[in-house]
């Protein structure tokens, strides 16, 4: 070997040395996770979820065709990733897009499903919202539900129910009852406080649904967001921990309240140690005790 030849050889094995150990040591912070992702419910042949960024939705897969829930696109182009990842498990047709709630953040950007030919599925509320407001990029609903409604594709059957007003007018619990699974939003978050100022959100009926629907039967739920260290799903002790957390907060408030506090000294002194791991709550637990103020302070 000559003394070039040699000299290129060293070099080399310098350089791969050099990206062995810059990838040994790449790992010391995690890595973001991908912009969107599908994941099988363990313990099912054919529940998903799809997550966009900080968004999820559940969809199931029978041989007659797939039921979607959310588009979760607003603003992005979360609905045409969300048709791919369907039709990367199967090219059977998507029948149905039901929603979980009226808000834009979870409903938007259905049109892809729509032009597939799919049934929009909505509570009678979230419809009438929809149609007043007219917001931009959202498929007004095909079909209204009151309370119940049971849709029934391919062998598999999700029932959709409504438990009454909490974080919206609209919101429907989805179970399948089957696997014992249920699909509902915004409303049971997994170990966090609620969001900001609970805006839409119904007090007490938000503690009430909480009872009825931890009085259903299931096993698992899927939330709407994951929660910390991206965890998908939750159990029945995340709802009585939310009902918890909400019972907690609303006895706080009102003792600030009993005691005379003003808005400001209850939103600085009321402390839920309990929670204080919780996502939110260094920013959104003053504004959760707003809210809960204002309950028993005015009965708003
Ligand atoms: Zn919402």
């Amino acid at each position: 070997m000559s003394g070039m030849k040699l000299t290129a050889l060293t070099a080399a094995l310098a350089t791969a040395a050099l990206t062995a150990t810059a990838q040994a040591q790449a790992p010391a912070q995690p890595a973001a996770p991908p912009p969107y992702a599908t994941t099988k419910v363990e313990g099912t042949d054919n529940v998903y979820i799809f997550r966009y960024g900080g968004h999820q939705s559940m969809f199931v897969v029978t041989k007659a065709g797939v039921i979607a829930t959310d588009p979760i696109g607003e603003r992005r182009p979360a609905a045409k990733a969300y048709i791919e990842e369907i039709q990367k498990i199967t090219k059977a047709p998507i029948k149905y897009v039901i929603y979980s709630h009226g808000h834009y953040d979870h409903i938007a950007g259905g049109q892809p499903f729509k032009d597939l030919g799919a049934t929009f599925v909505a509570h009678r509320n979230a419809k009438k919202r929809i149609a007043e407001l007219k917001p931009a990029d959202v498929v007004v609903p095909d079909q209204v539900v009151d309370t119940d409604k049971t849709i029934t594709l391919g062998g598999t059957v999700l029932e959709l129910h409504y438990v009454g007003r909490n974080h919206s007018d609209s919101t429907l619990v989805m179970r399948l009852p089957k696997e014992k699974i249920i699909y509902t939003v915004d409303w049971i978050p997994l170990q966090a406080v609620q969001f900001r100022g609970l805006a839409d959100t119904y007090v007490p009926d938000i503690e009430q649904g909480l009872k009825k629907v931890i009085a259903m039967d299931w096993d698992k739920l899927i939330p709407g967001h994951p929660g910390p260290g991206g965890r998908q799903t939750g159990t029945k002790d995340d709802a009585r921990n939310a009902l918890a957390y909400l019972q907690d907060l609303s006895a706080a408030a009102k003792k600030a309240v009993d005691e005379g506090k003003s808005y400001a000294d209850a939103q600085k002194d009321i402390k839920l140690p309990k929670y204080e791991s919780w996502g939110g709550y260094g920013p959104f637990l003053p504004m959760n005790v707003e809210r809960y103020y204002d309950f028993w302070n005015r009965g708003i």
